[in-house]
C-alpha cells in the first residue's frame, strides 16, 4: 500500500539483510560496527563499539481503510513502479507527529481527493516493504467504512499515484494482483466480518 515503497520481499519481519546496510559506523566511521538483536528478538539496531552510537531499525507504521459500498470495495489502480497496474487500498506510511487514523484519512484524500467521515478499526498486519534496497519490517493498521452515498463524489485522482479507483464485489476481488500480502489481508478480513453478519442475521429461529 502507499506509495514510499518499491514491494515486498514475502516476509513478515526478520534481518531480511538489512545487516549488510552499513560498513561503517555513521558518526565515527569505524568499520566495526554492528546489526545486533537481543534475546529472542531478531537484530535491529547497530552498534558501534568504538563510539557508543546506536540506530534502532524499527518498524514502521502505515495505515489504511477498506471502503465498503453497495459496487463492492473500492480499491486503487497503483500508477507507478513499481507494481504500477496493480491494485491496493487508500493508505500509506504514518507520518511523524501523526495518528493512524488521520494517517489513513490524510492519504486517502491525497490518493482519491476524498476520505470517509466516519471509519471502524478492523485489524492490524505486519508486512515488509523493499524500498531503495533497504526492507523495512512494518505494521499496517486497517480500518473500514462504509459511506452512505458514494454516488456523487467524483474521485480527483494523483495521476502519478493512481491510474482509476474501481469497485470489486467479494467475488471479484483480483487477489494475485493486490499489490501487498498486510492488504490481501485487510480485505479478507473486511469479507469475513461481513460474512459473520450476513449469517448472524440470516439464522433461522434466532432472537
Ligand atoms: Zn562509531
Amino acid at each position: 500500500m502507499g506509495s514510499k515503497t518499491d514491494g515486498i520481499d514475502g516476509r513478515a519481519g526478520g534481518d531480511s539483510g538489512v545487516g549488510s546496510l552499513f560498513r561503517f559506523c555513521p558518526a565515527c566511521a569505524s568499520p566495526r560496527i554492528q546489526f545486533l538483536g537481543s534475546g529472542n528478538n531478531p537484530p535491529r539496531r547497530w552498534v558501534c563499539p568504538d563510539c557508543g552510537f546506536q540506530y534502532y531499525h524499527n518498524v514502521a507504521a502505515s495505515a489504511g481503510v477498506v471502503i465498503g459500498t453497495d459496487k463492492g470495495i473500492l480499491l486503487i489502480e497503483r500508477a507507478k513502479e513499481p507494481r504500477a497496474g496493480s491494485y491496493t487500498l487508500p493508505g500509506g506510511f504514518v507520518d511523524p507527529g501523526e495518528g493512524a487514523e488521520e494517517a489513513a484519512l490524510r492519504e486517502c484524500f491525497e490518493e482519491i481527493g476524498w476520505a470517509p467521515e466516519t471509519m471502524h478499526y478492523l485489524g492490524s498486519y505486519a508486512n515488509s516493504y523493499r524500498y531503495a534496497g533497504v526492507t523495512y519490517s512494518t505494521c499496517d493498521t486497517f480500518y473500514w467504512a462504509e459511506p452512505a452515498n458514494l454516488g456523487g463524489i467524483q474521485f480527483r485522482l494523483d495521476p502519478v499515484e493512481s491510474s482509476r479507483v474501481l469497485f470489486v464485489q467479494a467475488e471479484a476481488v483480483p487477489w494475485n494482483a493486490i499489490s501487498f500480502e498486510s492488504t490481501r489481508r485487510a480485505i479478507r478480513g473486511y469479507l469475513e466480518m461481513k460474512n459473520v453478519e450476513r449469517k448472524g442475521r440470516s439464522r433461522p429461529g434466532d432472537s
